[in-house]
C-alpha cells in the first residue's frame, strides 16, 4: 500500500471533442411541463410548500430547506402544480414538483441589491434563499460551503477549467457574461472574506481568458490565470495544487489549505442572485454527441433532455447512450426522460452501435496507477472490489477517490476500475448506514 498522497501532477489528455465551443447560448423555448426534483444538490431532499392544484408564480419559492445539508427551489415560470409524485432523476428516481407552464411568465417582485451595501451575513442568507448550489456539477449548497466563520481563506477559486470532453457551457459562460461572472466574484469574496481571487482557465480557452484579463486589468483582488489543459484540471484539489501549489492531504478539505473553490457558473448565480434578486431556476447546459445541431442551451431547471434533444433537431439515429455531464465522470441515462437538474451541465447522446463491454485480466502494467491523480493504486481498489472485500479496499483510500475515470480510460484490459470503486463505496456506506 502506499501512503504518499502527493503530486496531483498525472492526469491524462483524452480528445476534446469540444465542438459547441463557439455555438452562443440559446434559449430553450419553455416545454409544456417541468420535472422539479427535490433533491437538486448533495444532501437530504428539499420540502414541498405548494401542493397541486395551487398556482406559482416565476421565482415563486415551492420547496423550503429540508435538513442541515439542503437547498431551496423555486419554480422556474409561472404555471400550475399537476402532480407531486416520484418522477425519473439523474440518479434513479426522486420525489419531483410537476408544474405545467401557463405561458404568462407572471413573475414574483423581487429586490436587486447593492452587494457593497450589503452584510457578509446578509449575501449568504440571499444565497441560501435563491437555492444556489455548486453548479459545476457537485452540486453541495452553496451557502454551507462558504460560510467558513473561524476560517477566512486566503485564496478564493473560480474553477473555469471546463476539462471534461465536450463540455462547453463554463466555456460560454465566461464569454457571454464576464461581467456578470466578476461580479459574482467580487460578491463571493465578500461572503467568504477571502483575500484574493483566482480565475483559473484551461489554457485550451485563451478567448475566454484574454477578455476577462482584459476586464480585470486595473482590479488587484480577482486576477486571471490559464492552466495545463488535462483531464481532471477542474478537480479542486487539483486545480488548488495548479494554482497555489498547495496539497489537500487525504480527508481535508480546501478550507484546510486557506482555499474555497467554487465553478464560474455559480459565480454567476450569486450575482443573479444577489444583484438582481433571481434565485436559481435556470442553467446553461451543453447538448452534444449525435444530436443534429449540438448547442449550448439556456434551460429552465426541469426540462428534460427529451426537451433539449428535440430543440436539437433530434438525433443522426437510433440512440444508443445517454450520459449526464460529460464522458469521463458523468453517469449512464436509460432514457430521455430525466429532468435537467442544477449540476447538469451537458447531455451526451451517441447513436453509434454500442461497443464491446468485455473485460480481460488485469495484466500488471501500472498504467491506471500512473495517471491516478490522487496517487492511488486502482488496480487494488477494484481487485478486492471484485472479490467482495470492500472493507480491504478502504486501506487502500478507497474513499479518497474521486471517480475521474483516469484508471478506466487508460486500462488496455478495459476493465471497469471506476464501477468497481463506486460498487465498494456504495456497499460500504450501505453497510455502515445499517
Ligand atoms: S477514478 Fe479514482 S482511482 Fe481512478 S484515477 Fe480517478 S481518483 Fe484515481
Ligand atoms: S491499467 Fe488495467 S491492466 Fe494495467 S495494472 Fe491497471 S488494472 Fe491492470
Amino acid at each position: 500500500m502506499r501512503s504518499e498522497f502527493r503530486t496531483f501532477k498525472r492526469g491524462v489528455y483524452p480528445k476534446e471533442f469540444k465542438i459547441t465551443s463557439r455555438k452562443k447560448i440559446e434559449i430553450l423555448p419553455l416545454p409544456s411541463r417541468l420535472v422539479l426534483s427535490l433533491k437538486q444538490h448533495i444532501g437530504c431532499n428539499s420540502v414541498p410548500i405548494v401542493k397541486v392544484g395551487d398556482l406559482v408564480k416565476k421565482y415563486q419559492k415551492i420547496a423550503d430547506i429540508g435538513g442541515k445539508v439542503c437547498s431551496t427551489l423555486h419554480s422556474p415560470t409561472s404555471g400550475k402544480v399537476v402532480a407531486i409524485e416520484s418522477a425519473p432523476y439523474p440518479v434513479d428516481v426522486c420525489d419531483a414538483i410537476i408544474i405545467e407552464p401557463d405561458n404568462k411568465e407572471e413573475s414574483i417582485i423581487f429586490k436587486k441589491n447593492d452587494y457593497k451595501s450589503l452584510t457578509r451575513e446578509e449575501i449568504i442568507e440571499i444565497i441560501k434563499e435563491a437555492g444556489i448550489v455548486g453548479m459545476g456539477g457537485a452540486t453541495f449548497p452553496t451557502h454551507i460551503k462558504i460560510d467558513n466563520p473561524d476560517k477566512n481563506p486566503e485564496f478564493l477559486i473560480i474553477n473555469g477549467c471546463e476539462c471534461e470532453p465536450y463540455l462547453t457551457s463554463d466555456h460560454r459562460l465566461m464569454l457571454e457574461y464576464p461581467e456578470e461572472l466578476i461580479i459574482g466574484c467580487r460578491i463571493l469574496l465578500k461572503a467568504t472574506k477571502a483575500k484574493r481571487c483566482i480565475i483559473g482557465i484551461e489554457d485550451n480557452k485563451k478567448d475566454a481568458y484574454k477578455l476577462l484579463k482584459n476586464i480585470l486589468k486595473n482590479e488587484s483582488h480577482i486576477i486571471v490565470r490559464l492552466v495545463k489543459t488535462k483531464y481532471p484540471q477542474g478537480a479542486e484539489k487539483l486545480l488548488i495544487y495548479a494554482l497555489t501549489k498547495r496539497e489537500v492531504p487525504i480527508g481535508k478539505l480546501p478550507i484546510d489549505v486557506s482555499c474555497i473553490v467554487q465553478n464560474v457558473g455559480t459565480a454567476k448565480a450569486v450575482y443573479d442572485a444577489v444583484s438582481l434578486g433571481k434565485p436559481l431556476v435556470e442553467r446553461i447546459v451543453t447538448i452534444s454527441g449525435d444530436v443534429n445541431n449540438p448547442r449550448n442551451v439556456l434551460c429552465p431547471i426541469g426540462a428534460t433532455y427529451k426537451d433539449l434533444v428535440d430543440f436539437s433537431k433530434g438525433t443522426k439515429g437510433e440512440v444508443n447512450k445517454i450520459i449526464t455531464g460529460g464522458p469521463m465522470m458523468g453517469i449512464s441515462q436509460k432514457n430521455l426522460d430525466v429532468p435537467i437538474i442544477k449540476g447538469t451541465n451537458g447531455v451526451i447522446v451517441w447513436t453509434n452501435p454500442l461497443t464491446n463491454n468485455d473485460y480481460s485480466h488485469c495484466i500488471r502494467c501500472g498504467k491506471c496507477i500512473d495517471v491516478c491523480p490522487y496517487n492511488l493504486m486502482p488496480t487494488q481498489l477494484a481487485k478486492y472490489s471484485a472479490m467482495g472485500k470492500y472493507a480491504i479496499s478502504e486501506d487502500y483510500h478507497l474513499f479518497a477517490c474521486m471517480e475521474c475515470g483516469c484508471c478506466s480510460y487508460v486500462c488496455p484490459s478495459k476493465i471497469p476500475l471506476v464501477q468497481f470503486i463506486r460498487l465498494a463505496k456504495s456497499e460500504l456506506n450501505r453497510r455502515r448506514k445499517k
